[in-house]
Formats: C-alpha cells, sequence, structure tokens
C-alpha cells in the first residue's frame, strides 16, 4: 500500500499584479522527510511558503493529509497543522517569551495540563528557552528569538512545518543549533520544509531539496548525490 505525502503540492501558481512568481510548482513532504526549497534572491522561495499557508490568491492544489486544503484560508490550514515559521520570525517583541509559546497554543484553551506538556516539548528541544520564560522576547539574540519562533510553532502541534529561512542574520553555530533540531524534528516523524538559502547547510540536513529558480523548479536534487559545491552552482546560474 502506497502511504501518500502528508503535503502534496501541486501545480501551485502565485501572482503579485502582472509579475507571475510561482509557475507550476509541484513539492511534497511526507513523515519523516526534512526537504529544501534552495534557490537564489526572488527565485520565488518566500512566495512558495505564503501560497502553501493560502496567504496569497493562488491556483493549483495544495493536498495536505489526502485532501485538497482551500484555496485562501491561512487560518483554517493553521488549525488543520499546516504551520508556518515566517521569515523574521513574527514574534512579539513586547511581550515575554512564555507569552509568545503560549500564544501558539492558544486552541487548545485552558488545558492546563495539555499547555504543560506542549512547553515541556518545546523546553527539550530549546532548553535556552527555558531559562528565558520572563523575559520579553524582543530583547533577545536573533537565535534565541529564531528558537522562540520555532517553539511557538511547534506548541500549535503542527502536522507539518513550514520555516522561510530560519538561519538568516545568524552566527554559524546558533545557525547549526537550529537547523540540528528541525532535522531531530523530522527524524521524529514530522514532515519539515525548509526555506534556506545557504545551501551547504540545508543539504546536511535534508533527504531532498528543490531547486527553486525564476518561480519554477528546475531540479530535484538528492543531496548524497551533490559532490561538490560547484556542482550547486552551476544550477543557480542555469
Ligand atoms: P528572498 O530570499 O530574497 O526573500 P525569495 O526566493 O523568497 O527571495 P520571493 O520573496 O518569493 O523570493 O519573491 C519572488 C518574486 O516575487 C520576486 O520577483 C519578488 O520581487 C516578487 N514579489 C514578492 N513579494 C511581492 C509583493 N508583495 N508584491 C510584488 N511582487 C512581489
Amino acid at each position: 500500500e502506497v502511504v501518500p505525502p502528508v503535503l502534496d503540492v501541486r501545480g501551485l501558481t502565485a501572482r503579485y499584479g502582472h509579475v507571475e512568481a510561482l509557475k507550476g510548482v509541484d513539492l511534497t513532504a511526507g513523515r519523516g522527510e526534512l526537504v529544501a526549497v534552495l534557490g537564489p534572491n526572488g527565485a520565488g522561495k518566500s512566495t512558495l511558503l505564503r501560497a502553501i499557508m493560502g496567504l496569497i490568491p493562488n491556483q493549483g492544489e495544495v493536498r495536505f493529509l489526502d485532501k485538497s486544503l482551500p484555496r485562501r484560508d491561512p487560518a483554517g490550514a493553521a488549525n488543520k497543522g499546516v504551520v508556518l515559521v515566517p521569515e523574521g520570525r513574527g514574534i512579539f517583541g513586547p511581550m515575554t517569551v512564555l507569552e509568545n509559546l503560549e500564544l501558539g497554543a492558544f486552541a487548545i484553551g485552558r488545558d492546563k495540563a495539555e499547555m504543560e506538556r506542549r512547553l515541556n516539548r518545546v523546553f527539550e528541544l530549546f532548553p535556552r528557552v527555558k531559562e528565558r520564560l520572563k523575559q520579553v522576547a524582543g530583547s533577545m539574540s536573533g537565535g534565541e528569538q529564531q528558537m522562540v519562533a520555532v517553539g511557538r510553532a511547534m506548541m500549535s502541534d503542527p502536522k507539518v512545518l513550514l520555516l522561510d529561512e530560519p538561519s538568516l542574520g545568524l552566527a554559524p553555530r546558533v545557525t547549526g543549533e537550529i537547523l540540528d533540531t528541525l532535522g531531530a524534528l523530522s527524524a521524529s516523524g514530522l514532515p519539515v520544509v525548509l526555506v534556506e538559502q545557504k545551501a551547504p547547510l540545508a543539504l546536511k540536513l535534508a533527504c531532498r531539496a528543490y531547486l527553486l529558480s525564476l518561480g519554477r523548479i528546475v531540479a530535484t536534487i538528492n543531496p548524497r548525490e551533490v559532490k561538490s559545491h560547484d556542482e550547486l552552482a552551476q544550477y543557480y546560474f542555469a
């Protein structure tokens, strides 16, 4: 029996006015898979994630757990478990770390035991976050804020996690920590779609990488078969 992928994007197209920023993209992510979306500035990587969430007008189909997602219903998609950690993180700077995390689990209401369970899971993923619960989120370092952003996403108990350049502006060490955690999450079963400009980092974790250029997938790469940086560069400049 063939198990369908958790997320199955088919022929996804999106435009900003006259500009067609996404031109028929196919992508899948299954249980235990971390897939990377690579490509230069302006390739359409963020647009792809926004279109999957239904944040922008789109055509084509996004199948999730073998059902079609409504085309323009980002809140509905999030409630079903399709969760985006946006570029720039989107955490609330004036609020504390704990408040930011709790917001991610607003859907569970007053179930304190469940809130505790989810918080503890985040603390296991990011021990540093636990030490900073009372801190105002905006006063944390970029890397810590990214941990809070991923932690908040995990608080909603996602069924697939989409991340837009979590490494942006971060030092290599903390980037490594965050990417390792994403690798562990996918290994535990959660499908992860990682948009990343730093291809070598993403290729270390990904089971498959999609190369996006001018709104199209121009190559699907098996990271184990990429022998050199030059080989990858040739796709970027093709
Ligand atoms: P980056 O890494 O620089 O964010 P990206 O691959 O994520 O690049 P997108 O942000 O998805 O690329 O942009 C794809 C194309 O759509 C670009 O040509 C961009 O200029 C255009 N675009 C993005 N957002 C808008 C917008 N709100 N209005 C008009 N055009 C847009």
